[in-house]
């Protein structure tokens, strides 16, 4: 293989992407995945699982060119529709308007649109090669199909893109440890279905263009739109301890009964719930942090692989997205020292990693309790206020991760700063209505600087 080669393991949503942008740079890839082709698979009919697709991945997928087509496909989910216990429901909108709205998507739909892509720009995707093994120094992998046959294969750069359970990585741990260090939530999901109502000209039972939740402390439901009408429910609950949690509901006729006190309007939407209840696994969440992501220029682990966290910022597959988008380029500007560029990637996008893995962990506590809060509302009502009055200064740090391409750290470090400044300006307040809005402006701009252009920089 010349140098130009690459070799990319797992063809899901952050490999086919990472093939299609090094293909349309020159770089001839090869992508090595365990599943059969989920396109030849044909209509498999059962449930829609689907994402939340939001600016980074956007700006990715127009990169690929395949952003119009993902988009006509998607539902737009223009804020998080929350149900309180008396079946009473709000809007909060994620934006000022519609240009800030996140996108709910078909994970199967555009991982196919995306493997499309990759052989369009001329990558070859090599179906049922599950890695088995490397020789890392020798540059060679070892694949296995699903009925046994083994082959090896010459691969001097290698890219892992194989999720959160990574083969790669633990070949790469094997030869070079990496300091890996996975941190269990304790809560786990389950996967349920509201589907369409019965009339084709309104099939939606529930708001389509929002996120609902259905927030209640320590454990809360949300459900996200498909295009067909139909809504995908997951029910994130602690795994373990006192009532509820997923080892105190025994069985779906106790899941039923607890979703009748909990979340009785939900209930009410979802006929097969004791089916699904009882057909669908309990997902794990945990976060994965490694000291390491590459071994000099032979191998570099991306996405999930890398970094999986958990799913409450609704970036995963986004900051995956923009991952490949950032390496390509660097790949660009220096295609022949793998190893120069493998460090630069690691260097720029581990602290970013770290920091959307953190948000996505408070996010869990955001969602599932505060958005209920009125401290928190306060709070929130009052950043909409500074960020209307003087936007140069303030923008919430939800709106920084999910609408711009502002760093995650500086999304962190700036919500930090802004919040401590907000619960300043709030001190002694029962409503933001008694709070003295010039003054407050004036505190902001003499505290925190202007923010960066990035911030303004949308598309
Ligand atoms: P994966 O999607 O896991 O793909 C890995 C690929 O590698 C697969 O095709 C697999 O078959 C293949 N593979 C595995 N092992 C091997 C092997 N040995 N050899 C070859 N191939 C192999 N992110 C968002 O941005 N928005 C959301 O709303 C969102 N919601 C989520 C909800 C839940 C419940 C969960 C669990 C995650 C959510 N995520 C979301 C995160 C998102 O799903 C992941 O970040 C994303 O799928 C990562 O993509 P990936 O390509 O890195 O890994």
């Amino acid at each position: 293989m010349p140098r130009n080669d690459i070799a990319v393991v797992g063809a899901g949503l952050v490999g086919a992407m990472v093939a299609t942008l090094l293909t349309q740079r020159g770089f001839r890839v090869s992508v090595f995945e365990k599943r059969s082709d989920p396109r030849k698979a044909g209509f498999q009919g059962g449930r829609s699982i689907n994402l939340a697709l939001a600016e980074r991945g956007l700006h990715a997928l127009r990169a690929t060119g395949l952003a119009a087509q993902v988009l006509e496909q998607a539902v737009m989910m223009r804020g998080r529709m929350v149900h309180d216990p008396a079946g009473h429901s709000g809007l909060q909108r994620y934006g000022v308007d519609d240009s800030e709205v996140i996108w709910s998507v078909s994970r199967g739909g555009l991982n196919n649109l995306m493997l499309d892509a990759a052989e369009a720009a001329g990558a070859t995707i090599h179906f049922d090669q599950g890695l088995a093994g490397a020789d890392l120094d020798a540059g060679r992998l070892m694949l296995r199909s699903m009925d046994g046959t083994e082959r090896s294969i010459n691969a001097p750069v290698i890219i892992g893109a194989d999720g959160a359970g990574s083969a790669l990585r633990a070949e790469m741990h094997r030869h070079s440890p990496l300091g890996e260090r996975i941190e269990e939530l304790g809560h786990g999901y389950k996967e349920l279905e509201i589907p369409p109502g019965k009339d084709p000209s309104a099939p939606f039972a529930i708001e389509r263009n929002a996120l609902h939740i259905w927030p209640r402390g320590h454990y809360m439901c949300i459900a996200l739109p498909n295009r067909e009408g139909s809504f995908t429910v997951t029910l994130f609950l602690p795994n373990d301890g006192e009532h509820p949690s997923f080892r105190t509901i025994a069985g779906a006729a106790a899941a039923e009964g607890f979703f009748r006190t909990e979340f009785p309007d939900a209930l009410a939407l979802m006929p097969e719930f004791t089916n699904d209840w009882a057909a669908h696994p309990v997902g794990t969440l945990a976060t994965l942090y490694l000291d390491r992501w590459h071994i000099g220029g032979r191998a570099l682990l991306i996405g999930d692989a890398a970094h999986a966290i958990v799913p409450f910022h609704g970036q995963g597959m986004n900051c995956g997205f923009e991952d490949a988008a950032e390496l390509a380029d660097l790949f660009a500007a220096n295609p022949s020292d793998p190893a120069a560029v493998f460090a630069a990637f690691e260097a720029t996008r581990k602290p970013n990693a770290d920091a959307i893995a953190r948000m996505a962990l408070e996010n869990y506590v955001e969602m599932r309790d505060k958005v209920a809060d009125p401290v928190f509302l306060r709070k929130r009502e009052l950043g909409a206020l500074l960020t209307e009055r003087c936007p140069t200064h303030y923008l919430p740090r939800y709106r920084m991760v999910t609408f711009t391409h502002l760093p995650y750290r500086y999304a962190l470090e700036r919500g930090q700063a802004q919040d401590v400044l907000v619960e300043q300006l709030l001190l002694g307040h029962e409503s933001v209505a008694s709070v003295d809005i010039e003054a407050a402006v004036r505190a902001l701009q003499a505290t925190l600087p202007p923010l960066p252009a990035e911030a303004f920089d949308r598309g």
